[in-house]
C-alpha cells in the first residue's frame, strides 16, 4: 500500500489544479482497488487507506464499529462554533460484482478513453474521494471555518445499515450530529453530452414490505377446490395490482413537476402540468399517462406496491395449504402507516386473506426543507458548475440519508454527472460495470468542495 505523499506546507494545490486533479485520481483508484463488496463489506479495507492517508496529513479521525470488519471512520475539521457542523457522508462499501461481465478489472481503477472502470465509481467511491480532498485541502491551507466540517465514511450502506448509518445515528450521534448533510441520492443527468438536469435528493420514500398469506386444504390436484390458497393469493395479487393509490404531492415534488415542465418537451410539459392540478378531472389522465410512460415518476407522487415474491406449491398434483405473495411497498412520506394495512385489506376484500408487514420500519420516511441556506447554496453552486436549474428530487429508493434526517440534520443527496445513454448500456450504479467520466468526477469534487466552504468558510 503506497503511503500519501503531502504536499510541503504552503504550497498546497487548489482545486481544478492539476496537481490536486493528479491527487484525487490516485485516491479514487486507491479506494477502488479495495474490494468492499458487501456482503461480506469488509470496508476495514478503505478505512485502513484512509487512516494511513490521514496520518500521513496528521489530521485525527474516531472510528466506530458495531462489526470490527465494518468500520466507520469520522474526521472532524473543527470551525469556530459559530454556525453548527454541516456533515458529509460517503459509503465505503459497494454491491458484489460478477468479474465475468467486466472489460476492466471490478477492482482495479482502471482509466481508459476518459473513464474511470470500477465497482464504486459512481456509488460510492466518489463521493468519499470529495470528501476526503475536501478535508486535505482545508487541513493543508489552513481554512477558518465557522462550523465544523465533519466526514463520515460509513460501512454497511448496501444493505447493513445496522453497521453503518444506523448504527452511528443511533449510538454515536454526538460524533456527527450536524445542521446541514450532503449525501448521495441526487446527481446531475447529461444526454448526448449536454447537462440536462440536476437533482438534488430532499426526501424519499419509505421501504417497507407487506406480505399476504393464505392457508387453506391440501388436497388432490386431480379435485378442483375454489378455497386453495393458490388461488386466493392469486386473486388478491392482481387486485393489488390494478389499485391505484391516490395521487401525493409535497414540497419537493410539486416544485419537482414545476420545473421539469419548463425544461420539458411540450407534450411531456402539459402532463406534468395537469399532474399539480387539483382537479382530478385533470390530474387523474396524467398519472394513468405517467404510469404507462415514466413510471418512475408515479412512484414518486404514489405509494407503490409491486409484487416481487410468490411462494406456493411443491409438486403438480398436490393443491398447497399455504400460499403467499411479497410485495416491495414503497411508502410515500405522508402516507399513514397505521391506517394503510386496514386499506390493503379493503382492496383485497378476502377475509381468508392475512395481510401483515415483513418487517418494522428501518428507513424512516423523511424530508429536508427547501428553504435552508444549505439548499440555497446548493441551487447557486449547481447553476455555477453545471449551469442548469436544481432540481430538489423525491428518491424512490431509500439511501442513508433517512437514518441521519430521522435525528433531525437537513440532509441533501448530490452526485456527479452521469450520461444517461451510459446507463442504457450497462455502466451506472449496481449496473454489470459501472464507470465515471474523470472530467465529472473532477467537476464534483470542485462542487461539493465550493458546497462546503459557502456553507463553512469563515467570511
Ligand atoms: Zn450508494
Amino acid at each position: 500500500m503506497a503511503l500519501a505523499t503531502a504536499a510541503p506546507r504552503g504550497q498546497q494545490a487548489d482545486p481544478g489544479t492539476p496537481a490536486f486533479e493528479a491527487e484525487t485520481l490516485k485516491h479514487f483508484q486507491a479506494l477502488l482497488q479495495r474490494d468492499t463488496s458487501s456482503p461480506p463489506g469488509n470496508e476495514i479495507r478503505a478505512v485502513e487507506y484512509l487512516k494511513e492517508v490521514l496520518d500521513a496529513e496528521g489530521i485525527p479521525y474516531q472510528v466506530f464499529a458495531k462489526d470490527p470488519q465494518r468500520p466507520n471512520l469520522v474526521v472532524r475539521m473543527k470551525g469556530n462554533g459559530k454556525k453548527k457542523p454541516v456533515l458529509i457522508m460517503g459509503h465505503t462499501d459497494v454491491v458484489t460484482v460478477d468479474p465475468k461481465k467486466w472489460t476492466f478489472p471490478p477492482f482495479g481503477g482502471t482509466v481508459d478513453g476518459g473513464y474511470v472502470y470500477g465497482r464504486g465509481t459512481v456509488d460510492d467511491k466518489d463521493n468519499l474521494v470529495a470528501a476526503l480532498m475536501l478535508v486535505l485541502h482545508i487541513k493543508r491551507a489552513g481554512i477558518a471555518l465557522d462550523r465544523d466540517v465533519i466526514l463520515l465514511a460509513e460501512a454497511g450502506e448496501e444493505g447493513a445499515p445496522d453497521v453503518g448509518a444506523q448504527f452511528m445515528a443511533d449510538n454515536h450521534l454526538d460524533a456527527i450530529d450536524a445542521e446541514f448533510c450532503l449525501a448521495e441520492g441526487g446527481g446531475v443527468v447529461r444526454s448526448g453530452g449536454k447537462v440536462r438536469q440536476a437533482n438534488i435528493g430532499t426526501t424519499e420514500k419509505e421501504p417497507r414490505p407487506v406480505e399476504i398469506i393464505v392457508t387453506g386444504p391440501a388436497g388432490h390436484g386431480s379435485v378442483p377446490n375454489q378455497n386453495s390458497a393458490v388461488l386466493a393469493v392469486s386473486a388478491a395479487v392482481t387486485k393489488v395490482g390494478q389499485w391505484k393509490p391516490p395521487l401525493r404531492l409535497n414540497e419537493t415534488t410539486a416544485s419537482y413537476f414545476k420545473r421539469l415542465a419548463t425544461m420539458a418537451e411540450p407534450a411531456v410539459a402539459q402532463q406534468y402540468r395537469a399532474l399539480l392540478n387539483p382537479d382530478p378531472k385533470v390530474h387523474g389522465p396524467a398519472e394513468d399517462w405517467m404510469l404507462v410512460n415514466e413510471p418512475g415518476h408515479w412512484s414518486m407522487t404514489h405509494t407503490s406496491l409491486v409484487p416481487t415474491i410468490i411462494t406456493t406449491g411443491f409438486r403438480y398434483n398436490v393443491i398447497p395449504s399455504e400460499a403467499k405473495a411479497t410485495f416491495d411497498v414503497r411508502l410515500h412520506p405522508d402516507e399513514n402507516q397505521d391506517t394503510f394495512l386496514e386499506q390493503l385489506r379493503k382492496v383485497i376484500n378476502d377475509p381468508k386473506v392475512e395481510v401483515r408487514w415483513a418487517r418494522d420500519r428501518y428507513r424512516p420516511a423523511g424530508g429536508s426543507k427547501l428553504t435552508t441556506e444549505a439548499y440555497t447554496v446548493l441551487e447557486a453552486m449547481v447553476k455555477k458548475h453545471y449551469d442548469t436549474v436544481a432540481l430538489p428530487t423525491m428518491g424512490t429508493g431509500a439511501t442513508d440519508m433517512s437514518n441521519i434526517r430521522a435525528k433531525g440534520p437537513q440532509c441533501y443527496g448530490i452526485g456527479p454527472a452521469t450520461d444517461t445513454e451510459d446507463g442504457q448500456k450497462g455502466f451506472s450504479a449496481h449496473s454489470d460495470q459501472e464507470r465515471i467520466l474523470v472530467d465529472e468526477l473532477h467537476r464534483f469534487v470542485r462542487f461539493q468542495y465550493d458546497v462546503v466552504m459557502e456553507l463553512a468558510r469563515t467570511k
